[in-house]
C-alpha cells in the first residue's frame, strides 16, 4: 500500500490541493492520499479558522473520492506539531504502508528550516509537485537531493516531461511532479471572501457553501451559492 502524506494549513482547502493530490496520486501510483490537516502554525495565526472549520471543509471537500481520506492527527496533539512526528505515527498505524510525503514547490522551499528534515528524508520519499510561479529551478541547489541538470529542468519547464525521479541524501526517492498548473491559493480565497467577491468554481460548492453559512473569513452571509 503506497500512501501520500498532503499536509497543509487547507484553510480553506480548493481545487488546486485537490487536482493535485489527483495528479500525483496517479503519476505514482498511489493507493490514497491522505489529507493532514495542520495546527495553526505559530508564525501564521492571522485569518486562520478553527481547527474544526478547516478539517469539517476537508472532509466534505473529498468525501466522493475513495481514494482520498482525511487524518486529524496533528490535530490531536497537545504542543506544537510536526512533520516528523507525524510520519512517525503514520509508520506506527500502518506498518506495511509505503509512504510519500507531497508537497508544493512552494512548500519544498522551506524544507530546511522544517524540524529534522534529514530523517524525514529516511522515512519517506517526497513528491514535489508543480506550482506556479515557483519553478523546479528554485530548487536546483537544494542539498537534500542529488543535482538536478540542466536537461531535466528544460524538460520539466516545457512540459515533455511529467515527472523526474531523484535521490534524496537520505538516499530514498524524490520526485519533481509536473501537475496541471492551477493559479488558486487559499489566501486568494479568503481576500475575495473579504471583499464579497465569488469564489464559486475555486472550491468544491459544499466547501463555499460551508465558508458563506458560518461567515469564516470576515465574509457576511450575502448569497449561499445554491
Ligand atoms: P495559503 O495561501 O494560505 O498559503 P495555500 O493555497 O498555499 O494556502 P496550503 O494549505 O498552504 O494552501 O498548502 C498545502 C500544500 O498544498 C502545500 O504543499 C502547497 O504547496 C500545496 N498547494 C496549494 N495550492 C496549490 C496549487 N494551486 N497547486 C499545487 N500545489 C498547491
Ligand atoms: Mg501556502
Amino acid at each position: 500500500m503506497r500512501i501520500g502524506i498532503f499536509g497543509g494549513v487547507f484553510n480553506p482547502i480548493h481545487f488546486g490541493h485537490l487536482r493535485a493530490a489527483e495528479e500525483v496520486r496517479t503519476a505514482l501510483d498511489m493507493d490514497r492520499v491522505m489529507f493532514v490537516t495542520a495546527a495553526r502554525p505559530p508564525h501564521k495565526s492571522l485569518e486562520i479558522a478553527a481547527a474544526s472549520d478547516r478539517l469539517k471543509m476537508v472532509q466534505d471537500a473529498i468525501r466522493d473520492n475513495p481514494n482520498f481520506i482525511s487524518s486529524s492527527l496533528e490535530l490531536n496533539r497537545p504542543a506544537a506539531s510536526f512533520s516528523i512526528h507525524t510520519i512517525e505515527e503514520l509508520r506506527g498505524n500502518y506498518p506495511s504502508a509505503e509512504f510519500c510525503f507531497v508537497m508544493g514547490i512552494d512548500a519544498f522551499l522551506d524544507f530546511s528550516t522544517w524540524l529534522q528534515p534529514e530523517k524525514i528524508l529516511s522515512l519517506s520519499d517526497i513528491a514535489i509537485i508543480s506550482r506556479p510561479p515557483f519553478g523546479f529551478d528554485r530548487i536546483a541547489d537544494s542539498p537534500f537531493l542529488t543535482k538536478i541538470t540542466g536537461g531535466e529542468l528544460d524538460s520539466l519547464k516545457d512540459g515533455k516531461t511529467r515527472m523526474i525521479k531523484k535521490s534524496s541524501t537520505a538516499g530514498r526517492k524524490i520526485y519533481l511532479t509536473n501537475i496541471t498548473p492551477l493559479g488558486i491559493s487559499s489566501t486568494l480565497i479568503r481576500k475575495l471572501v473579504k471583499n464579497g467577491g465569488s469564489i464559486k468554481y475555486l472550491l468544491p460548492a459544499a466547501v463555499e457553501s460551508y465558508i458563506l453559512s458560518n461567515k469564516l473569513y470576515g465574509g457576511s452571509m450575502g448569497h449561499t451559492g445554491g
